[in-house]
């Protein structure tokens, strides 16, 4: 039995208005639905709360048959499948969790072409129970489109890589005629492009929707050993004046329950979440700081996805985020209701450490190779003195002209020094060692190390041992990235990153340019916001 279309709408901002009781369309809504309504596919890319479902939701009310909706995450599953139902939409889904006999009821209502939209775990699509049921629906109802929601789970180069995704292909080969539609938030270009291949999908359209989030104001502080938790206890009681709320990110649980250990002890009202704590704990934990209970919710990154609270005034990054897809995700999270928010990250070259040493752990090299080059960019992040809204849309292919105004580099953009002499002493050292080392090497020989491996290499003999001893790690490793951005040295991307010189340090080093770099900030002199107590 096919079930008719619902009644033709004069206008597509007429159904807009009957469905969904929204006036005009968002972003490029309106153009995605036309092309679905062709039966073509697309892949829809933007920002977390640009409005993606309905770009998949509206069509499937005015085309024939059920469009299938492929979503990994069960508890957002149930609560856009109950918004829906609220709308009046007849929307279901199915999952591993359901009593046998409702599952059967709802695949019965599926099957008598009650139901528009049906809701299910890409885990689930491949077992054969439900192969049975899709074909079923194929034969008797219609299936008018497969929407692929949070579609970079497909791709190792997204912030979610999700295996079972790797099998949505399957999809297009077993129902070729039935359009695709993919949607993410993710939108630099590798994902984009492994979307596309991974899904088959058929010369789609790609529609990308700007990731400025113009009301949230991004920052970068330094991180200074056991100075870092007293300037975070200041920003945050700032932040917070009493009201509102925000998330704390930490790598580790330890270092998550240590934080919220100690904020408590001040005063601040803060819970952890992590993987660590009871599936119970945790969701006390999550309601409570929803229903605004708690204030703070320090956590590891498995805190966030998928929860919407419109509300949250700050995010801040204890620990190096791990890539600045992800940076940009969790720092996300901060102000959906588009009203000014916080986001910043404590950034110290311990963090750099600790996560190279992590990536080194990976069993595989290629995963190594792809962690070692986000841990770059997200370094560049952090150091650049250029404006942090230009370097995240930069990275997702957006451009962005002229500074922001709302961020730390554009607010109070650092001191320009000329820095030519100590370029010259780097960059000879670098030549010294023969183009064979990396950043850290190639400093501890400037400040005259007497490390194990320095020795051994007989690096104390070279003329350049011990003749930057007047400046310190930092300062050498803010120049030497310094360098890079400017485009005046070289670091390998494959393996283990080493420094090769390139035109641009010859001539550095001929003494035909001078370089200028943006001084590295220091404690004092970087945060205003930051005074202690
Ligand atoms: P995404 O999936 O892109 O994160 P959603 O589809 O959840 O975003 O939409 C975010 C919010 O915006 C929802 O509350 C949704 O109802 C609302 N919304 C979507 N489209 C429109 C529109 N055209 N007009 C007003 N609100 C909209
Ligand atoms: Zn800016």
């Amino acid at each position: 039995r096919i079930i008719e279309p619902d009644p033709t709408f004069p206008s597509l901002e007429k159904a807009l208005k009957h469905f969904f009781g929204y006036d005009q369309f968002r972003h490029q809504q309106r153009a995605v639905i036309e092309r679905s309504l062709k039966g073509k596919d697309a892949l829809v890319v933007m920002p977390t709360g640009g409005g993606k479902s309905l770009c998949y939701q509206l069509p499937a009310l005015l085309r024939i048959g059920v469009t299938v909706v492929v979503s990994p995450l069960i508890a957002l599953m149930q609560d856009q499948v109950t918004a829906l139902q609220d709308n009046g939409i007849a929307a279901t889904f199915l999952n591993s969790t359901l009593p046998p006999q409702v599952q059967r009821q709802r695949e019965q209502q599926l099957l008598s072409g009650d139901i528009r939209l049906l809701y299910v775990a890409p885990e689930r699509l491949f077992n054969p129970g439900f192969t049975a049921l899709l074909e079923r629906l194929a034969q008797q109802v219609g299936i008018s489109t497969f929407a692929i929601d949070e579609a970079h789970c497909v791709s190792e180069w997204g912030h979610d890589f999700r295996p079972e995704y790797r099998k949505l292909f399957q999809l297009r080969q077993r129902y070729p005629q039935v359009p695709i539609i993919a949607l993410t938030a993710t939108a630099t270009d590798r994902v984009r492009q492994d979307i596309v291949q991974q899904l088959r999908l058929n010369d789609p359209e790609v529609y990308v929707s700007s990731f400025n989030r113009q009301n949230l104001y991004y920052e970068v502080k330094p991180k200074q050993g056991k100075r870092t938790y007293s300037e975070l206890l200041a920003q945050v009681k700032t932040l917070l004046a009493n009201q509102g709320s925000g998330i704390i990110y930490c790598l580790s649980r330890k270092r998550v329950d240590e934080i919220a250990f100690r904020l408590s002890q001040d005063g601040i009202s803060a819970l952890p979440y992590h993987a660590g704590l009871s599936d119970a704990d945790r969701s006390t934990n999550q309601e409570r700081f929803i229903r605004d209970d708690v204030q703070v919710m320090v956590a590891t990154i498995a805190f966030g996805m998928g929860i919407n609270k419109p509300d949250v005034r700050f995010v801040i990054h204890y620990d190096l985020p791990r890539n600045l897809e992800g940076y940009y995700q969790e720092s996300g999270r901060a102000g959906r209701d588009g009203e000014a928010a916080h986001c910043t990250v404590y950034f110290g070259y311990g963090d750099v450490a600790t996560v190279e040493f992590l990536i080194g752990q990976k069993p595989d090299p290629a995963e190594q190779r792809i962690a070692r080059q986000q841990l770059r960019q997200i370094i560049n992040y952090a150091e650049s003195a250029v404006c942090r809204r230009k370097i995240q849309l930069g990275y997702f292919g957006e451009a962005f002209a002229g500074d922001c105004g709302n961020c730390d580099n554009c607010l109070h953009p650092a001191p320009i020094e000329d820095w030519t002499i100590e370029a010259q002493k780097f960059l000879s050292c670098v030549a010294r060692c023969r183009e064979r080392f990396g950043m850290t090497h190639i400093i501890d020989v400037l400040r005259g190390s007497q490390k194990k491996r320095v020795m051994e290499l007989s690096h104390d003999r070279l003329s350049t041992y011990g003749i930057g001893k007047d400046r310190t790690v930092e300062e050498w490793r803010s120049l030497a990235r310094s360098l890079l951005h400017q485009n005046l040295l070289e670091e390998t991307t494959d393996g283990y990153p080493v420094l090769k010189l390139n035109p641009g340090s010859w001539q550095v080093l001929k003494k035909q340019i001078a370089v200028n770099i943006a001084v590295p900030k220091r404690a004092a002199a970087s945060s205003p916001a930051a005074d202690e107590p």
